[in-house]
């Protein structure tokens, strides 16, 4: 998304048991150069999700510790950190090292906020999944405050 590829520190923790939704678009994207549905995609719950084949996502080559799609990769994965969870609303995953880059980066908090709404919006007509836009937007709105004043620090940033 708004990061550029030398930002990411390959930690892997987003790749690991990956969780990644994926819309019909990211399908459509990825199936466009040449991979196979079936190779990467399947129905988990009512979602589907990138497969992980020994634990990791299909995608991520576990030598070069490299995503091989990265300029092709799903949304969800571009938006990482910045996730949607029930009942929290939106967050900076603290488990990422780039969180507290995020949160010295308010203008592209805000492009990625967007972009979340957006993904969020597609959830919601391709899957029926319902959005508590209430909780959405306060905790955008706290998100954002907290980026504007610098208060946020988090623990498992480096
Ligand atoms: S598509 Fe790439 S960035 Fe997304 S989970 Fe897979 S390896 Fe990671």
């Amino acid at each position: 998304m708004v990061f550029e590829h030398t930002f990411c520190q390959y930690c892997l923790r987003c790749c690991i048991n990956t969780e990644m939704i994926l819309l019909r678009s990211d399908i459509e994207r990825i199936s466009r150069y040449g991979f196979d549905p079936t190779h990467f995609a399947e129905k988990r719950g009512r979602f589907i999700k990138l497969k992980n084949v020994d634990n990791h996502c299909v995608f991520l080559d576990p030598q070069s510790r490299r995503c091989t799609i990265y300029e092709i990769r799903p949304l969800g994965c571009r938006l990482y950190p910045l996730i949607y969870v029930e009942g929290i609303g939106v967050t900076l995953d603290s488990e990422c090292p780039l969180s507290r880059y995020w949160m010295s980066r308010c203008d592209e908090l805000e492009t990625g906020l967007k972009q979340l709404e957006e993904f969020l919006m597609r959830l919601e007509i391709e899957y029926r999944y319902r959005v508590d836009w209430r909780l959405f937007n306060s905790s955008k709105a706290s998100l954002l405050s907290m980026c504007k004043d610098h208060r946020y620090l988090s623990p498992s940033t480096p």
